[in-house]
């Protein structure tokens, strides 16, 4: 039988450079601390070009994000990138914890608004803080002037921020983000690879041209999921749905489809030309690393 040029195998056996980088949150308890150093040390080995750790809008996990990105820097090998929201702070204090970061080896931010707390829906932005993300990127630039020069990941929207006016006015932002010195534009998930090709294509007409590296989320769960994209703004196709019916009792079969699900979302990404992968791995090794390993990419 003649296999089609776009399958996996291709993939597999013409092993191409990929770039995988991969996101942790910060841990609560010592057993999610736990779990989250069994999932670094299980994917370090992948050697990724960063690994990116969360911060809770309005600083609410400053310490935590802190303590995760020195300990990263002090017992492993990997480049940290640290989240940052500004909603909530003051140009200040942001400075403040950018000096910190940088004092401790920190080269890399992703530079975020935030979101609102939801427990405050009149909050107001802080009247001495950076409104929106490009001006937070602004700030971040600025900081060379104190010989602080950062690479400043953003994030983009293929499904549209959910707050946007429209989805050419969200493409407005992410050009001015980028304008303000942005150098990667990392997406917010999404489970259909025409939307991600779509995205590309209308920020290139844009004119941004910075890389626009796809957020992949594995999904074991999809009423967790739904609640997650309700947030953002990212759609759960009618097929995903289908795919997970009748499983909440099945785990082991959840996650078997989980990994199919995404290496078939990651293999049609790259066939269309997509070499960087960023992952949202929730602190879990075992999806991330089973589909880097489709992909070719191996322990170094
Ligand atoms: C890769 C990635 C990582 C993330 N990491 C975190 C994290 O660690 N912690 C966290 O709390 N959240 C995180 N988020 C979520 C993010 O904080 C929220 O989506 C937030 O609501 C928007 O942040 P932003 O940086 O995209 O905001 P912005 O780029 O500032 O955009 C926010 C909204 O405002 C609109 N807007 C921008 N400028 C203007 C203007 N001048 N006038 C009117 N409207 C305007 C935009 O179109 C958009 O709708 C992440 C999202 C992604 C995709």
């Amino acid at each position: 039988m003649k296999t089609s040029p776009n399958n996996l195998a291709e993939i597999v056996l013409n092993k191409r450079e990929l770039n995988v980088s991969f996101e942790f949150f910060p841990p609560k308890t010592e057993e999610m601390e736990m779990k989250l150093w069994e999932a670094i040390s299980n994917l370090k080995n992948l050697k990724p070009n960063f690994v990116s750790v969360t911060y809770g809008a309005g600083g609410s996990t400053r310490e935590r994000t802190h303590q995760t990105i020195q300990k990263i820097i002090e017992e492993t090998d990997l480049k940290p990138a640290s989240h940052l929201t500004c909603v909530a702070a003051s140009k200040e204090e942001i400075h403040e914890i950018l000096r910190n970061y940088w004092k401790i080896g920190v080269r890399h931010i992703v530079a975020l608004r935030g979101d609102m707390p939801a427990s405050s829906p009149n909050y107001q932005l802080h009247k001495d803080g950076y409104r929106y993300a490009n001006e937070l990127v602004a700030g971040i630039r600025k900081m060379a002037d104190e010989k602080m020069n950062f690479e400043i990941s953003v994030a983009g929207y293929p499904e549209k921020h959910p707050e946007a006016k429209n989805y050419s006015a969200d493409i407005d932002n992410l050009k001015r983000k980028v304008d303000a010195g942005a150098t990667r534009i990392i997406t917010q998930f999404f489970f259909d690879a025409d939307v991600y090709f779509s995205f590309v294509e209308k920020c290139r007409k844009a004119g941004i041209n910075a890389p626009i590296v796809p957020g992949i989320l594995p999904v074991t769960n999809v009423k967790q999921t739904r609640h997650f994209a309700k947030m953002c703004g990212a759609k759960i196709p009618k097929w995903m749905g289908e795919v997970f019916e009748g499983l909440d009792e099945r785990q082991e079969t959840r996650h078997l489809i989980a990994g199919v699900v995404a290496v078939e979302l990651c293999r049609i990404l790259h066939n269309g030309g997509v070499n960087d992968f960023h992952f949202y791995t929730l602190n879990r090794a075992e999806f991330t690393k089973a589909i880097c390993h489709l992909l070719g990419v191996r322990e170094i």
